[in-house]
């Protein structure tokens, strides 16, 4: 059964579905408005998965728009990387892809109206001043001593700020609210900052630049957004995301509604940080598989369908948690269990030779890729009397309740026949350099009577057909699960990469193509990297582990 059938609690599809009992609404619109300062996250998938969910599920529409106010921090790069993470988790815009920067124009008139209005003045307060002047939440704020200025006055040095004639912070626009407000965003929120920076969108058009809670509402407006869904940190923005609703003339009133954000165990969220482990080299990118970006998490292994039915499965409410890793690994590997094409790989290679077996001879056997579903074919493995065996599977002496290979027993390599080992070869450190066995011809697997009872089962490759090929054993970025504090970076994980240069493939994964994805036989699931892949010569990415080796530790 796949779990994206199964629905968790989500407090916003209750009210969506109340707004259209009622009429309230015909067709909803919701909107997705990430800034492109960074790369998009696991935890911004939740806000997708919910804000285009609901618009899919109810038949409306979901807009992107890049809330692009910030021209210092942002990048055209960024926006490509979003636009491509959405799509990849399997939601469209449409024809409703949109820019906070172009209602510029839209949001300087309003501005002007409010100044008209008496509702806005320009302040010539320095940001310290400012913050000053602003008190305490137990402390009413202190009123600028540029508050009173004249409508004509504060017309004409806001339209001077936008020709740009002053410095940048030599003045702000502000809202006229209450400088003793118990809530600290109604005393004076600057609406807008003198800033003489090129705009990766609008380029040289402005020199002033419209803060996110004057921007970002009224961009709701003009756009008919219905439901406009953040982040609980926003609760105490929502009494002036609806003043300047009531204070200007909008063609629409959207209503914010808050959820709780995504915090995820063993990972860091915050753009900031993610950009710090970027521009420190600590990880390879913003798409490196251990970062919990969504293209990198697609690197790794990760399947739309894993990520949607994770966030379907933590469900959408209003009290701040933390959401354990293994949730979000368990995602993957219940969708990979389903559909993944079992292979063999031989990722730390021991040599293995048949006494018995014809020199020179070889056979093709012939393994479904699948256990239950016959559906997904077999594919042909060739067999001979030299093959690669995992050296963990072998012991020489064994240790009390191992199943696997050592002298005098037998086991059956998956597939194909039941061995016996008979002696190793060492090297002059004694070290095991081959493993000697016996064969019976007799057991091969699907033959009649070839089910003899033997203690284990392991995976193998013929050394003469298999395929040489890097695999990366990935692990957590961190080792703690809450890698926060100064020294976030003290508790980055030194083995979260193992790079196995020479693992021995079965030949049929030379036909791999970048994001096929397999489970490599009593290993884990593996991806072969979007990245480094070239045609016959893939590279495979560990995306999880068979079974969950962390929450026991
Ligand atoms: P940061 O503060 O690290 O820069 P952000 O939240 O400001 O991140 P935005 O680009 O503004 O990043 O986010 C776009 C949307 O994604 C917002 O609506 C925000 O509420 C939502 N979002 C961001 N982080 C999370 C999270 N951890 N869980 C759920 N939604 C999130
Ligand atoms: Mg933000």
């Amino acid at each position: 059964m796949s779990t994206e059938t199964t629905q968790a609690a989500n407090f916003l599809r209750t009210i969506v579905q109340e707004d259209l009992k009622s009429g309230k609404h015909e067709t909803i619109v919701t909107r997705f408005p990430p800034e492109p300062n960074g790369y998009l996250h696991i935890g911004h998938a939740k806000s997708i998965c919910l804000n285009f969910g609901l618009a899919k599920e109810f038949g409306g529409r979901c807009h992107l728009r890049f809330d692009d106010t910030n021209p210092v921090k942002e990048d055209t790069e960024y926006i490509e990387s979003i636009k491509e993470s959405v799509r990849w988790l399997g939601f469209s815009w449409g024809s409703h892809l949109y820019y906070a920067s172009e209602y510029f124009e839209q949001l300087y008139q309003w501005a002007e109206y409010l100044i008209q209005q008496g509702k806005a003045y320009v302040d010539d307060l320095t940001a310290d001043e400012i913050r000053a002047y602003r008190g305490t939440l137990t402390e009413p704020g202190k009123e600028s001593p540029w508050r009173n200025r004249s409508v004509e006055e504060n017309l004409d040095l806001f339209r001077r700020m936008r020709a740009g004639e002053f410095p940048d912070g030599a003045k702000v626009l502000r809202a006229k609210i209450d400088m003793a407000s118990p809530n600290m965003n109604f005393r004076d929120p600057v609406m807008y900052r003198i800033l003489h920076a090129t705009h990766p969108h609008v380029g040289d058009a402005w020199r002033i630049y419209p803060m996110y809670d004057y921007a970002h509402g009224q961009s709701d407006a003009i756009e008919g957004i219905t439901h406009s869904i953040c982040t609980l940190e926003f609760e105490g923005h929502r009494p002036l995301y609806e003043w300047f609703l009531d204070n200007l003339p909008v063609p629409h009133r959207p209503r914010q509604y808050e959820f709780a954000r995504l915090n995820l165990t063993y990972a860091v969220m915050s753009k900031r940080k993610l950009l710090q482990l970027v521009k420190d080299g600590d990880v390879s990118g913003w798409d490196d598989p251990r970062m919990p970006t969504i293209m990198g998490i697609r690197r790794r292994g990760y399947t739309p369908e894993a990520v949607r039915s994770f966030c379907e499965t933590i469900g959408v409410g209003r009290s701040d948690s933390w959401i354990d890793m293994s949730i979000l690994e368990e995602s993957v590997r219940q969708d990979l269990n389903e559909r993944a094409p079992r292979v063999m790989a031989v990722l730390k290679p021991l040599r293995l030779i048949i006494e018995n077996y014809q020199d020179g001879e070889a056979e093709e056997l012939t393994i479904p890729y699948h256990p239950q579903k016959p559906e997904l074919g077999s594919r042909t493995v060739p067999f001979c009397g030299e093959l690669f065996i995992e050296r963990d599977d072998f012991a020489e002496i064994p240790p009390k309740g191992f199943k696997r290979m050592s002298p005098g027993e037998e086991i059956r390599l998956r597939g194909a026949y039941i061995l016996k080992c008979t002696g190793v070869e060492k090297d002059a450190d004694g070290t095991v350099t081959a493993v000697r066995c016996t064969y019976d011809p007799e057991t091969r697997s699907g033959l009649p009577g070839s089910d003899r009872k033997v203690k284990g089962v392991i995976h193998w490759v013929s050394a003469r057909h298999a395929l040489t090929a890097e695999v990366r054993l990935y692990d957590r970025l961190f080792t703690d699960p809450n890698p926060s504090g100064d020294d976030w970076k003290e508790l980055l994980n030194p083995a979260s990469v193992e790079i196995l240069a020479d693992c021995r493939l079965e030949p049929s994964l030379a036909a791999a193509r970048a994001e096929d994805r397999f489970q490599f036989e009593r290993q884990g699931y593996f991806c072969a990297d979007l990245k480094d892949s070239t045609e016959g010569t893939p590279v495979f990415n560990r995306t999880v582990t068979l079974r969950d080796s962390w929450t026991k530790k």
